[in-house]
């Protein structure tokens, strides 16, 4: 007997043999049962999940020479010919290569004519939406006025792409990709009857690599088969297919979620020498943090986890679109994987909220409230917006606050503020109104419209600006500022091209040409010391009339000793850059 492909000798014969798609089956056998057959039926979704060989087991349902049943019986002359290939009144169609109007019409001849030996003539055409629209109109022409004889089998991976019109004439099912489990099974079944030995962990790095295809799952086992013979182990189906393993992905993820950078660089590192599929990686870590996020709903007190993982997986899968289109995959992973290691540790706003309502509580004279301010620009009226007197130093180890911190008492917008100078460049232009032409709070307020018109220019500039802030104008220079820890991202700015993005932005908002410097900030900018979202800001209370005098205005030192101040001072790792009464 001549070597069959596995997926071949495999497909199923019967419904019972269908895997994974239940509710389909069951609702042709009850129409065979109960014998209300439409005139075309269209089977919607990814490749190879099973949707030609539900039409060829129903084609052998409708036609066996037992009688129209849910159990064809494969041994009739029927049957045989429909399985073989051979039938004339089954009719396969790829419409893929046969798109043209003569081939449709064509057809239309044929199905005037009546079955040469079974009940009915079955029409069979695969990747439907490949038709061209002259052949979609001759085909509704027989669509609208369907011998009694004749029945459609549809099959698409892009229903979208067919018109309406047909798509209104036909019973539509939409299949599932296949769960993990079923494949498995499926698998197994196979993997002893070929008398293959194949690891547990080999069939379930097979079945995560075919994404819910079983045909996938089953010609990769047919390769290693043949690379490996009959024993497989989890590391050849990694070799073979450029997957990670399970361990990794664990640890990669673990290292992520404990904000263990230099782990997690090193993890990519290893991963690219071995020479493993980057895209694929980012995928499989957001189904595990997806998977993650899932689980932390269902467990008590889970809301401070539920907002990192969402952040981790907002980064990943604006990753996986980036990388599509990026040369340079491993840079952006690098970024993105850092990112996400750091929106694992950054305390959330909850968090940040219920620390300083307890310090409230134990006496402090500290109130905060989310409240949303009406836009990101700096509003005189809103008493404390994004400028926190506080702005954070270096990183520091552990769970760090980096959204807004609270401000001391409130300032009189009349009173000039009072700079403590920390970083020459640095303005804050967000306490006070920004008076007119001050040119950085135009592009600090404006900042993430300058970043995503840039990224219209130049798409690989959006993400990494997103890790930038403007820290200054001098002349016709526009200073930009990169977090250190994406220093790496600088050299993306070494492409004019990247360059000329960004400088076009600059000039759109300030009206007038300008040239942009790129650099890693010494100190992290107040400014961004740190808005979750643009449109949150905090307000704070004035002292209750129990506290002790406040000090002068502009004594930072004095400001220092208090109590209250200390404390928040502590819980934001912050030093005092402005004092305002
Ligand atoms: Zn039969």
């Amino acid at each position: 007997m001549g070597y069959e492909v596995i997926a071949r000798k495999w497909r199923p014969q019967q419904f019972a043999d269908v895997v994974g798609q239940g509710h389909v089956v069951q609702t042709l056998e009850n129409a065979l049962a109960s014998n209300r057959i439409a005139h075309a039926y269209l089977f919607v979704g990814p490749r190879g999940i099973g949707k030609t060989s539900i039409a060829r087991i129903f084609a052998k349902a409708l036609n066996c020479d037992t009688g129209m049943t849910a159990t064809p019986c494969d041994t009739c002359d029927s049957c045989l010919e429909i399985m073989g290939g051979t039938s004339l009144d089954v009719r396969e169609i790829d419409g893929a290569s046969n798109n043209s109007v003569d081939q449709v019409r064509e057809l239309r001849e044929t199905v005037k004519y009546a079955p040469a030996r079974g009940r009915f003539k079955l029409i069979i055409i695969d990747e439907v939406h490949m038709l061209s629209n002259s052949a979609f109109n001759a085909l509704l022409k027989t669509l609208e006025e369907p011998p009694a004889h004749v029945k459609f089998f549809f099959a698409t991976t892009e229903p979208q792409k067919i018109p309406a019109t047909i798509i209104s004439r036909c019973q539509r099912f939409d299949l599932r990709r296949i769960p993990v489990a079923d494949i498995i099974e499926r698998l197994n079944l196979i993997a002893r009857d070929e008398k293959v030995k194949i690891e547990d962990d080999a069939l379930l790095a097979i079945a995560r690599g075919s994404e819910g295809g079983l045909r996938d799952a089953e010609s990769a086992l047919d390769q290693l088969i043949a690379f490996r013979g009959k024993a497989i182990t989890e590391e050849d189906v990694l070799q073979v297919f450029g997957l990670v393993s399970h361990q990794t992905l664990e640890t990669l993820s673990d290292c992520i979620l404990s904000g263990e950078m230099g782990a997690v660089i090193g993890n990519v590192d290893a991963l690219e020498q071995a020479g493993k599929d980057l895209q694929r990686l980012v995928l499989e870590l957001m189904d595990r943090f997806r998977n993650r996020l899932v689980a932390s709903y269902g467990s008590s007190g889970g809301g401070v986890d539920v907002e990192r993982l969402l952040r981790i997986c907002d980064i990943l899968s604006e990753t996986d679109e980036r990388m599509r289109f990026s040369l340079s995959k491993r840079i952006l992973l690098e970024t993105a994987l850092v990112r996400c290691a750091r929106a694992a540790k950054v305390a959330t706003l909850e968090e940040i909220i219920a620390q300083i309502n307890a310090l409230k509580a134990a006496g402090g004279v500290v109130t905060v409230a989310p409240q949303l301010a009406p836009s990101p620009a700096p509003a005189p009226a809103a008493p404390a917006p994004p400028a926190a007197p506080v702005a954070r130093r270096a990183a520091p180890p552990a769970a760090t606050a980096t959204a807004p911190a609270p401000a001391p008492p409130p300032a009189s917008p009349e009173e000039p503020a009072v700079r403590t100078p920390t970083h020459s460049r640095t303005h804050t232009p967000a306490s006070s109104p920004p008076p007119a032409g001050d040119e950085l709070a135009k592009l600090t307020a404006q900042w993430p419209q300058i970043v995503a018109h840039a990224g219209r220019i130049a798409v690989a500039v959006q993400g990494a600006l997103k890790d930038a802030v403007p820290t200054g104008v001098d002349g016709d220079t526009v200073h930009i500022d990169f977090d250190p820890e994406f220093a790496s991202e600088l050299q993306l700015f070494e492409s004019p091209r990247n360059r000329k993005a960004i400088e076009r932005s600059l000039a759109g908002v300030l009206g007038r040409p300008v040239m942009a410097t790129f650099d890693t900030w010494k100190e992290k900018p107040a400014r961004v010391a740190e808005v979750p979202t643009p449109a949150q800001s905090y307000a704070a209370a004035p002292p209750s009339d129990a506290a002790p005098p406040a000090p002068r205005k502009g004594n930072a030192q004095a400001w220092k000793q208090r109590e209250e101040v200390k404390q928040v001072l502590d819980m934001f790792n912050g030093t005092i850059v402005d004092v305002r009464e």
